[in-house]
């Protein structure tokens, strides 16, 4: 049986950084969908190509594109304790379609680690990065204020979706990242 964590949060939270000494720590591969499209995009794929666009304005891609791709990392990792989906679902139909995913296998989601942080702290944190990582959506400030816009139409619903589950654990993500990463690995430590 494997397990299956949501790294859950809006842009900025820093659901990359901490995903990192998590997968180390609970030996999990992890899955961050926008890092796959990212590299979509830098092979100049013909995939990479449709996302392109819909990434710089700060829309989402289409649901079966990131589907396939996570169905495509599942079945390459039969072998792995877990896995850490960072940056997806990003939408209710996603959700819905990765319980169907993991249903037919007998598994389901074992925790939503969910990071909170104000949007002032995620314009700023957004605007850091952009200096570090030479992110295309970072640069912008229509983008980002649209990425904003979507989290919170399509992918902030989840939060109750896996309320109602009993999966759903929130962390203070506001703070240093080491005491972000404390919060963060107490609580990965109860499941
Ligand atoms: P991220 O690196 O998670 O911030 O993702 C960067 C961009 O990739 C997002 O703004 C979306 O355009 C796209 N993307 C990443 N994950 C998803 C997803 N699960 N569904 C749709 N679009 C996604």
């Amino acid at each position: 049986m494997q397990k299956y964590f949501i790294m859950f949060g809006p842009p900025g939270a820093g659901k990359g950084t901490h995903a990192a000494p998590m997968v180390k720590r609970y030996h999990l591969k992890h899955i961050s969908t926008g890092e796959l499209l990212r590299s979509e995009i830098a092979a100049g794929t013909e995939l990479g190509k449709q996302a392109k666009a819909l990434i710089e304005k700060g829309e989402l891609v289409p649901d079966e594109v990131v589907e396939g791709m996570i169905a495509g990392v599942f079945a390459a990792n039969p072998d792995v304790k877990g896995f850490l989906l960072d940056g997806f679902p990003r939408t209710v139909q996603q959700a819905i379609d990765l319980d169907e995913m993991l249903e037919s296998r007998d598994e389901y989601v074992t925790g939503v680690i969910s990071l909170m942080i104000p949007d002032e702290v995620i314009k700023e944190r957004i605007k850091g990065r952009a200096l570090i990582e030479g992110r295309a959506d970072d640069a912008n400030d229509e983008t980002i204020a649209n990425r904003i816009r979507t989290y919170h139409a399509k992918t902030e619903p989840l939060i109750e979706v896996y309320k109602q589950k009993g999966i759903y654990h929130e962390v203070d993500a506001v703070g240093t990242i080491p005491e972000v990463e404390a919060r963060v690995m107490a609580l990965m430590d109860t499941f």
